[in-house]
């Protein structure tokens, strides 16, 4: 069985003040779960400082395949674990779409976050045209099978870029049916350890609506954005897993 995790993803929101949330958060007593928040960059180290020795592990958002070297802006794996991260997001819908990111490079990230010794949470999704057409199994398949390295060490989260802030969601059906999908295309690669793989289901996640999306076959938890800021709306999604 896979370890529940409720992540947040900070996206580019987060100065040092909204610290603050996370001090907050850190004063519910320890869930059953694993809590996982990623903020940019510029607030990887002091989240991790803010969060040492708690239940709350901290993530970055992307990293570089290149563990240093000339890429004026980026991160890379091995600055991310140095700042006290844990876990790196990748893929996730927005850098695919802002930054042309493709499967194969999701997947050296991934391996470039792995030899750092931090576990990815790769993000695969169809866009609304794409379930439109009837291909959203085809189009999750497809990123898995080119997104994900070599080894059952990570986290998946499927996440439909039509429910990515819009407030709308999938029926709890149409969560059910990628994720066990998933699930039986991780167990064909991966063997029995595939179940180890929490899979988390993100986009327009809210206190409302968390209960019921957790109860779904085959989801883990889940990855979400703008109910991650606030630490009332996130505390009450952590309950609610
Ligand atoms: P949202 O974002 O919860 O604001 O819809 C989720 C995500 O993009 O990870």
């Amino acid at each position: 069985m896979a370890r529940k995790l409720a992540a947040g993803n900070w996206k580019m929101n987060g100065l040092s003040a909204d610290l603050a949330e996370i001090r907050t958060l850190l004063q519910a007593p320890a869930p059953g779960c694993g809590v996982l928040v990623c903020p940019a960059a510029t607030l990887v180290a002091a989240m991790a400082e803010a969060c040492a020795g708690s239940f709350v592990a901290v993530g970055g958002q992307d990293c570089h395949a290149a563990a240093k070297g000339a890429h004026t802006g980026d991160v890379s794996a091995p600055m991310l674990a140095d700042a006290g991260a844990s876990h790196v997001i990748l893929g996730h819908s927005e850098r695919r779409a802002d930054h042309g990111e493709d499967d194969a490079l999701v997947k050296a990230k991934a391996e470039a976050a792995l030899a750092a010794g931090l576990l990815p949470v790769i993000c695969v999704g169809e866009t609304e045209a794409e379930r439109d057409a009837g291909e959203t199994l085809a189009v999750v398949e497809a990123q898995l099978a080119g997104s994900l390295p070599e080894t059952a060490g990570l986290v998946i989260a499927y996440e439909p870029v039509w429910a990515i802030g819009t407030g709308r969601t999938p029926t709890l059906e149409q969560i059910a049916e990628v994720h066990d999908a998933m699930r039986a295309t991780l167990a064909a690669r991966f063997g029995a350890a595939a179940e180890d793989i929490p899979l988390l289901y993100g986009g327009s996640v809210k206190p409302g609506n968390a209960a019921e999306i957790f109860a779904v076959s085959n989801v883990d938890g889940a990855l979400v954005g703008g109910a991650s800021l606030k630490a009332a709306d996130f505390g009450a999604i952590i309950t609610a897993l």
